[in-house]
């Protein structure tokens, strides 16, 4: 089967190290990097979202401060790391600009995905300059990442961002083209396998048999982003980085090792909303606010007539009709207090009356399931989703 990108309705790209970084000079290759800015701009003219989750920091901060001992301190790393980002930064910025394409650094720990506001800020940030028409550039925050930075984390990283986003692609380019049945050096007989359905013992086997060097964490790590993200419902491939345009390529020939999820990532979250969280909060609507959920339309505070229940922003409450029986599920957008206080008012007195512009839906179109309608898309083309407005 052939997997490609121009189907894609918004990707995040995972770039290595050793993709962009020469170590030994604190240098970036940037004729690399112009290729890969072409490519992202080919992707963005073609309507498709980018999102780029890059290391690079302190190998190319290394090499600059003249950090070059094979085994550095903690904080010589993060020290590198510090350096390196800012001319990171500088350098996607100059390559992208060309293209006239804006970039913004977004900065995380693995932290900021898993503490809840931390991580509706995070993504509320994304979303917002995907629809600026930016291009998010994020790495971890290295200087304040307590653990000792790992390569590899960043697949990791890529893969929380992917799932944190609803992207329906993660690509992770790197130095391996794919995962093989055995270590293909060492075995002729070694084959790469185009397609993993779900990552099961012998999937894990495959990377672990391997001697150092060529699983050396690496493809145990992508392994496991690769659950993640299928998890998500957004499928990932494997990809050899190393020659320019590597990303055109993927698009072009779809050579790697492609992981493909059962569901699409709004079918995953719908289910997700529909079944795994626990209400916190009733919404009962008025008789119109209930056609237009029929409609498959956003839920706005104009059509909520009562409030019930301690929400945060992001939890999942119950909607029911003027009669009480329960219609739909979904994330809201407020918390308690403030939706009691937007009930029943026009989106656009929102700002007056919190004092700050919130989003015009009390819960989105994207975060609402409508009970008993089949709110499962399998089709992953930018046409078939309704995606984010
Ligand atoms: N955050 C590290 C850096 O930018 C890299 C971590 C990784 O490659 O996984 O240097």
């Amino acid at each position: 089967m052939n997997h490609r990108l121009d189907d894609a309705r918004r990707v995040v790209v995972k770039v290595g190290s050793a993709l962009l970084a020469d170590e030994e000079k604190g240098a970036i290759r940037s004729p690399w990097l112009d290729a890969l800015a072409q490519d992202i701009a080919a992707l963005r003219a073609r309507g498709t979202e980018v999102v780029l989750v890059s290391s690079g920091a302190v190998a190319v901060g290394r090499g600059h401060l003249g950090l070059l001992r094979p085994q550095l301190r903690l904080e010589e790393k993060q020290a590198a790391a510090a350096c390196g980002q800012i001319r990171l930064a500088h350098a996607y910025q100059e390559a992208l600009a060309r293209h006239d394409l804006s970039v913004a650094q977004v900065l995380l720990t693995l932290d900021d995905t898993e503490e809840r506001r931390r991580y509706l800020n995070a993504r509320s940030t994304i979303e917002t300059l995907l629809r600026l028409g930016a291009i998010p550039v994020i790495n971890e925050n290295d200087t304040v990442a307590t653990n000792e930075i790992r390569y590899g984390d960043n697949d990791r990283l890529a893969a929380r961002v992917a799932a944190m986003i609803g992207a329906d692609t993660l690509v992770l380019l790197s130095t391996i083209d794919g995962l093989y049945t055995a270590d293909p050096r060492l075995d002729p007989d070694a084959k790469l396998v185009e397609e993993v359905h779900a990552v099961t013992p012998e999937i894990l086997a495959m990377a672990g048999k391997a001697p150092p060097g060529y699983s050396s964490g690496g493809m145990v790590t992508k392994l496991e982003a690769a659950r993640a993200a299928m998890g998500a419902g957004c499928r990932m491939v494997i990809a050899d980085g190393r020659e320019a345009h590597a990303l055109g390529a993927v698009g072009a020939d779809g050579r790697g090792t492609w992981f493909i999820p059962a569901e699409t990532p709004r079918a995953q979250r719908k289910h997700w909303i529909a079944a795994s969280l626990k209400p916190m909060g009733v919404l009962t609507v008025d008789a119109g606010a209930l056609a237009a959920l029929g409609a498959g339309k956003s839920l706005l505070p104009a059509g909520v007539a009562r409030v019930e229940g301690s929400f945060d922003r992001g939890d999942a409450v119950r909607v029911v009709g003027p009669d009480g029986s329960e219609i739909a599920r979904g994330l809201v957008a407020y918390t308690a207090s403030d939706a009691r206080r937007i009930a029943g008012h026009k989106s656009r007195e929102i700002e007056e009356i919190l004092g700050y512009r919130g989003r015009d839906e009390m819960i989105h179109r994207d975060d609402l399931v409508v009970l008993g309608q089949d709110n499962g898309e399998q089709d992953r083309t930018r046409n078939g989703a309704t995606g984010t407005p």
